[in-house]
């Protein structure tokens, strides 16, 4: 990745209005390391491949340039979140809820084993944009016909390094497999983990 042309502040990084203003509001001046190389990269759908730790501003690298890309009148999910434990499938929901906070109507869902399915069904119906979810939880959706994945146009595998070393390899494979060939990948593992 060429970082050749320094992002030195967001401004630069020509992120939509709504999204600017919210990262004023919580306070973020510039860019992480992390955000700076690859948000101009998935601004423009790239896929990518990333080693970051937590705390480095990853969940902002592939929040911000995601939320850029949404068509807001879609009702199927743009973007889906694998994440290997509910803690950081809340924990990510909640980061892009803070970014999408000037974006009227947006909607992204948690959904994770032992939370409520009727409560996800419904919102599911009524149109998400974003869902964040443990991969058990998701082929539940997908096998009952709850999450249409046909307009699909992101995965982020966060903390890959993580649901392989938990054993749910075949599980995230089986989801990849139904998506739609168009996709952007977006793969982040924790650096002294996995060298990919
Ligand atoms: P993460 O690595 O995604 O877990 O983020 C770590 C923390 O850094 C979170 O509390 C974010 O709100 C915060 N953060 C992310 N990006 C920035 C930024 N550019 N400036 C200041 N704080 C940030």
């Amino acid at each position: 990745m060429s970082t050749e042309n320094a992002v030195t502040s967001f401004s630069d990084l020509e992120l939509p209005a709504a999204l600017q203003r919210a990262l004023d509001e919580v306070g973020y001046e510039t860019p992480s390391a992390i955000q700076a190389m690859t948000i101009p990269h998935l601004l423009a759908g790239s896929d990518l491949v990333g080693q970051a730790q937590t705390g480095t501003g990853k969940t902002a690298a592939f929040a911000l340039p995601t939320l850029a890309r949404l068509d807001m009148s879609q009702k199927t999910p743009q973007v889906l979140v694998l994440a290997p434990t509910r803690e950081l499938a809340i924990q990510v929901a909640e980061a892009f809820q803070k970014y999408a906070r000037h974006l009227p109507g947006f909607h992204v869902l948690p959904i994770y084993g032992g939370s409520d399915m009727r409560g996800q069904l419904r919102q599911l119906e009524r149109g998400v944009h974003v869902v964040v979810g443990t991969p058990g939880r998701v082929m539940d959706h997908m096998r009952r016909g709850s999450l249409d994945l046909s307009g699909l146009q992101t995965l982020v595998l966060d903390e890959a390094d993580e649901m392989l070393r938990m054993g749910f390899i075949d599980d995230v494979e089986w989801i990849l497999d139904q998506t739609p060939e168009q996709l952007s990948l977006i793969h982040i593992s924790e650096p002294t983990r996995l060298q990919v």
